[in-house]
C-alpha cells in the first residue's frame, strides 16, 4: 500500500476517506504448463488492465500518484512476496483521500489466490447456472460511464445479482437503456447461434472487458466467426449457447435464461471447445499468444 508491501492487516486508512470514489481493476497470473497445477505464474493481459485503470482515474477524474510502470511492478511485486505458487488474483485499488477531491488518492494491491473453473476435468465448469433477464438495466453512460471500472457501478450489480437470487436464479444479465443484451453482472456476454458467436459492442453499456478483446481474436482460430452487434432479448432465448467472460468468469456457461433452456446441450460444445482453447492460452502453452502473458 502506497509504495510499501505490508501484511493486509497492517494496510489501514481512515474512514473518513472517501472508498466508495475509488476504482480498481482484477488482474488474473495462472500457473504456466497447465492451469489446475502448481508453479510458476503468468500474469495475463497486464499492461492492459493497467492502461484501464489508468482510463477509469481520468475519467473519474482521480489523482494518480504513482507512474504506470511504477504500478505494473507493484502488480508483480505483490504476487512474487505472497509466492503462492498457484493461480492469483489480483486488485490494484485507487481513491481519493478527500471526498471529490482529486488532489491525491491512496493505492493498495491486495493478493489473493483463487480457484479456477477452466482447465480439463474441472467439475466447476459443467455446474448449473440459471440466469434472468434483470428487470435493473445497465448503468448508461448518460449517468455513469459504465466503461470504468469504479466501485460506484458494482451496485448496479449487486442490484441485480440481489434480484436474481431472490427470484431464485443463480445471477443475471442486464439489458442496457435501450433494451438491447448489454452484459452479465460481473462479466461481459457472449451468444453462440448458428456456428457464429456474438457480443455486444461496447456501445451497450458494457465495460471495454480485456477478455472479451482476446477472446474476440481468438475465437476464430477455432473456425467460427465473431460478430460485435446488437442482441435482441429474444435472440438470446433462441441462441444455441451463451456464455460469460471476464477476469472473474474467465468462460462460464448458462444453462437458462427466464427459465429458456439453451441449446440441446450443457455445457454447450462450442463453449467447452472456447474455454479449453482459453485455459491452453492463460497455461502458456500457444505460441501464437505468449505475448499476452508476463512472467512474474
Ligand atoms: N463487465 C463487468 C461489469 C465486469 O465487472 C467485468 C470484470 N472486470 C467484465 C465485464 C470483464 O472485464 P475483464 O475481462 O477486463 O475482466
Amino acid at each position: 500500500m502506497n509504495g510499501k508491501v505490508m501484511p493486509t492487516t497492517e494496510a489501514l486508512v481512515s474512514p473518513m476517506e472517501a472508498i466508495h470514489l475509488g476504482i480498481f481493476e482484477g488482474i488474473k497470473a495462472y500457473v504456466e504448463g497447465d492451469v489446475l497445477g502448481s508453479g510458476d505464474l503468468n500474469i495475463f493481459g497486464w499492461k492492459e488492465h493497467i492502461d484501464r485503470l489508468w482510463r477509469s482515474a481520468e475519467v473519474n477524474g482521480l489523482a494518480m500518484p504513482y507512474t504506470r510502470d511504477e504500478l505494473l511492478e507493484a502488480v508483480r511485486a505483490c504476487i512474487i512476496r505472497n509466492d503462492y505458487n498457484k493461480n492469483t488474483y489480483t486488485q490494484p485499488r485507487i481513491w481519493p483521500k478527500k471526498s471529490w477531491g482529486a488532489d491525491d488518492s491512496n493505492v493498495v494491491v491486495p493478493v489473493w489466490p483463487f480457484d479456477t473453473l477452466l482447465g480439463k476435468g474441472n467439475k466447476k465448469f459443467g455446474e448449473k447456472r440459471r440466469f434472468m433477464v434483470s428487470s435493473w438495466r445497465r448503468i448508461s453512460s448518460d449517468a455513469l460511464p459504465p466503461q470504468a471500472k469504479s466501485w460506484a457501478n458494482y451496485l448496479n450489480s449487486m442490484h441485480a445479482i440481489r434480484e436474481a437470487r431472490r427470484c431464485g436464479y443463480d445471477n443475471a444479465v442486464f439489458l442496457d437503456n435501450r433494451g438491447f443484451v448489454s452484459e452479465g453482472t460481473l462479466a461481459c456476454l457472449m451468444m453462440v447461434r448458428d456456428g457464429k458467436v456474438i457480443t455486444p459492442p461496447v456501445t451497450a453499456s458494457i465495460l471495454e472487458s480485456v477478455t472479451r478483446g482476446a477472446f474476440i481474436k481468438f475465437i476464430p482460430d477455432l473456425g467460427y466467426p465473431v460478430e460485435v452487434r446488437d442482441v435482441t432479448r429474444v435472440e438470446l432465448y433462441a441462441s444455441d449457447e451463451a456464455f460469460l467472460c471476464g477476469t472473474g468468469g474467465e468462460c462460464t456457461p448458462i444453462t437458462s435464461i427466464d427459465d429458456i433452456k439453451l441449446g440441446t446441450e450443457y455445457p454447450g460444445p462450442i463453449t467447452t471447445e472456447i474455454a479449453e482453447y482459453y485455459a491452453e492460452i492463460l497455461a502458456g502453452n500457444v505460441n501464437k499468444y505468449k505475448d499476452w502473458l508476463t512472467p512474474v
